[in-house]
């Protein structure tokens, strides 16, 4: 099944990136090293690898370094570490920076050619002007003006910092986006590959299409808001008379009750409300990641929604449910229960001493391997089982046979303190309606476990741009449960993924420690605290 559904994936890029050559196809995924990536970069990174691996091409993974004031060379092996944990590992690494010279010259070049000038207007008057069609007072200056204002600006001089290179493009293109973007600034801090080489940096739009040009690129891959930049991307190529590059766009990602920005997401870090950028709560690939979510499920969500332009916050359910499908198959099978109120269970017809037997782990895939259940003739049930039972009413425990729960006490404030079932191992379990997990009442067969559980970090589907953030803070977003589990669990390691039966899936957050910590995975159910 899993064999048809990703031929559907790859049928729905039927069309595939235009002018394709096999074995020649070249994208790159432009990460700035500012921060972590979150799932919205997971779909550029995804993608970019896809049709690279489609068309037996090749990856670059490009670090956009060119502005001193928000990147850390930290943040280049972050980024790098977060592409491992989504199996990116791309053919080439590069970096914008290596293209400083070049794109130099570049600029030196366009401004011999009558196409950029250097300007001073000032920011607010020149976007003003941009918005109103007006020409700057310098559009027209001499070539050699505008060379000796773009070395005071290499200089980094006072005086150069007043000034900017700008494409001669148009004044009054309907497309604001060509109304003389600007391509050079002036930027005295130190930048963490070249130092103090450089008092200049080129800006994205000017060094994104002559990098993709450089560097091999033919297919870049953008979202779908930088399509009013299309064309200005072309004109720099073909400026300078490099080879063009193809666009492919696609939308943007998001979520609802989240946030894929940086400055929001440092906010949460900043004031405590999360423990790091890896936090669960997190859209992070980190925070993902550590939730349980695969890589498996991440890349075949990508590539459902991959294609479409329609830019809307999607629903956290629909990547869940397509997680569910990938680790139902896989994650072995143990049992857990609540430590608060759990009951004690006399069973009559149990065995006098413990006994052991070898059992499945997933009882529909041998594969997973066999754990090891031990039979006492006390066990330990969940009060809300225990609850529900009525006097004399058989059920079933789950790999062992029927019981009929035979006296039930249950103290003043209604909760259950004791159960005497006895055994009726010849019953049919397809007859009863309960069949729950239990545990053995033997110190060596089970170990105390926390079981995690989140809800999102806001209470507002939607935040809108000058919504306060902190108006929408969830007041608790984390639930810790203390509970029992069947010592197979020990042995797992972090970021094992199991099914505790009737609980859900579970991500070992903590195997080591005092006492290993689980995280619940969401599945994409709209019953879950996660996903209400
Ligand atoms: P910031 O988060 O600081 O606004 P950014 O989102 O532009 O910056 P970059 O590191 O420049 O982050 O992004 C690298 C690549 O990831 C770019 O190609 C960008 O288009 C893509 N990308 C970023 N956010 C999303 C998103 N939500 N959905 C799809 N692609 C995204
Ligand atoms: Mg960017
Ligand atoms: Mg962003």
């Amino acid at each position: 099944a899993s064999g048809r559904r990703s031929n559907k994936v790859a049928a729905s890029f039927a069309l595939g990136l235009q002018d394709a050559v096999d074995g020649q196809v070249v994208t790159r995924f432009p990460p700035e090293p500012s921060g972590y990536l979150h799932i919205g970069h997971a779909k550029a990174a995804l993608l970019n690898q896809y049709f690279a691996k489609m068309y037996h091409g090749k990856m670059i993974i490009r670090f956009d370094d060119t502005n001193p004031t928000k990147e850390r060379s930290e943040f280049e092996e972050t980024i790098l570490e977060d592409l491992a944990l989504l199996d990116i590992h791309g053919d080439a690494i590069s970096h914008t920076s290596d293209y400083f010279d070049k794109l130099y010259e570049l600029c030196i070049k366009m401004i011999e050619t009558g196409k950029a000038y250097a300007d001073d207007t000032v920011q607010e008057q020149m976007r003003a002007e941009r918005m109103d069609g007006i020409a700057s007072k310098h559009r027209d200056d001499s070539v050699e003006d505008n060379l000796k204002h773009f070395a005071e600006m290499k200089a980094g001089t006072q005086e150069g910092l007043r000034w900017c290179i700008r494409a001669k493009l148009s004044v009054d293109d309907p497309n604001k986006a060509l109304r003389d973007p600007v391509i050079y600034r002036c930027n005295v801090l130190p930048h963490h590959r070249t130092g103090d080489k450089w008092k200049i940096y080129p800006t994205y739009d000017f060094a994104c299409p002559v990098v993709d040009s450089l560097e091999g690129v033919t297919h870049a891959l953008r979202t779908n808001e930088y399509r009013d930049r299309n064309p200005q991307y072309s004109w720099m190529i073909a400026a300078l008379a490099l080879r063009p590059v193809h666009i492919w766009d696609f939308s943007r990602l998001n979520f609802v009750y989240t946030l894929l920005s940086k400055r929001k997401l440092h906010w949460f870090v900043d004031s405590g409300l999360v423990r790091g950028w890896d936090d669960p709560r997190f859209p992070t690939v980190r925070g993902i990641r550590r939730r349980g979510m695969t890589v498996e499920a991440l890349r075949q969500f990508m590539l459902l929604v991959g294609p479409s332009q329609a830019i809307v916050s999607l629903e956290w359910d629909s990547i869940w449910a397509i997680n569910k499908k990938v680790i139902d198959p896989v994650a072995p099978r143990f049992w857990a229960v609540a430590t608060d109120k759990m009951v004690r269970v006399t069973i009559k017809g149990g065995p006098e001493a413990p006994e052991v037997k070898s059992l499945p782990k997933h009882k529909k895939n041998p594969e997973v391997g066999e754990k090891q259940t031990t039979y006492t003739s006390q066990v330990l049930v969940e009060q809300e089982d225990a609850l529900s039972f009525a006097d004399n009413e058989e059920i079933t425990l789950m790999d062992w046979g029927n019981a009929i729960v035979r006296s039930k006490t249950v103290d003043y404030s209604g909760i259950v303190t004791a159960i005497e079932m006895e055994l009726h191992l010849a019953g049919d379990f397809r007859k009863t309606s309960k069949k729950i997990h239990w545990l053995p009442q033997a110190s060596s067969a089970v170990v105390p476990v926390v079981l995690l559980d989140y809800d999102y970090l806001i209470t507002k589907k939607k935040l809108e741009e000058n919504d306060e953030l902190g108006d929408f803070v969830t007041p608790v977003t984390e639930f810790r449960e203390d509970a029992l589990a069947d010592a197979n669990v020990v042995g797992l390691k972090r970021g094992d993924i199991i099914q505790f039966e009737r609980k859900g899936y579970f991500i070992v957050d903590q195997a080591g420690g005092e006492k290993m910590e689980f995280i619940k995975i969401p599945d994409g159910k709209a019953a879950n605290l996660a996903s209400k």
